[in-house]
């Protein structure tokens, strides 16, 4: 009886020891921020292709809470590029890795000049969570065709980037299905 008892103690303390050391791992652990990663396909962007990859590495080196990258054969993709002959459009996001929203690349706002990489970085940057900003000067991304046919700048302004870190800093946030359009 005794012995038994005893044995017990044994392994409810072997048993214990683990369980201490599982709970203060996350304590002590240095705090690790990964990146959300997100996917797009541009089969259907036509003859938008280089331009959605310059448009997609803006984003890639104005902010690091997400990272887009080329869908591969089978993967799910969650930005989907397709070329149209009306106005730029795009879901209004922020898409998350299980969801999908798509840019249509507009030919209307190409054949009136407008710059094609900013037209493909502006519309990312809608399914990323960012409306639009209108009216508003060249140096801002969301001005959209507000910034003057002539812009040729295809960057975030500092506000603009730091609201996309905001929407992939935590998984709380939701995708919306709105499609904003972008006609001048
Ligand atoms: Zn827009």
């Amino acid at each position: 009886m005794l012995r038994r008892t005893f044995a017990g103690v044994l392994a409810g303390a072997a048993l214990a020891l683990p369980l201490v050391a599982v709970s203060a791992t996350p304590a002590a652990a240095a705090p690790e921020i990964l990146a959300t990663t997100l996917t797009y396909d541009d089969s259907q962007a036509g003859e938008f292709k280089t331009q959605v990859a310059a448009g997609v590495n803006v984003w890639n080196t104005s902010v690091t809470n997400v990272r887009i990258v080329k869908a591969t054969p089978g993967q799910r993709v969650n930005i989907r590029v397709v070329a149209t002959d009306g106005w730029p459009q795009a879901n209004l996001g922020p898409v998350r890795p299980t969801g999908t929203a798509t840019v249509w690349m507009g030919r209307e706002a190409v054949n009136q000049g407008y710059n094609v990489v900013r037209i493909a970085a502006h519309e990312i940057g809608h399914t990323l969570g960012l409306p639009d900003i209108k009216p508003g000067p060249c140096s801002s991304l969301m001005s959209g065709s507000t910034g003057g046919v002539s812009c040729q700048n295809t960057n975030p302004n500092s506000s603009e980037a730091a609201r996309v870190q905001r929407n992939y800093a935590g998984t709380a946030a939701v995708s919306t299905n709105a499609v904003l359009t972008d006609a001048a």
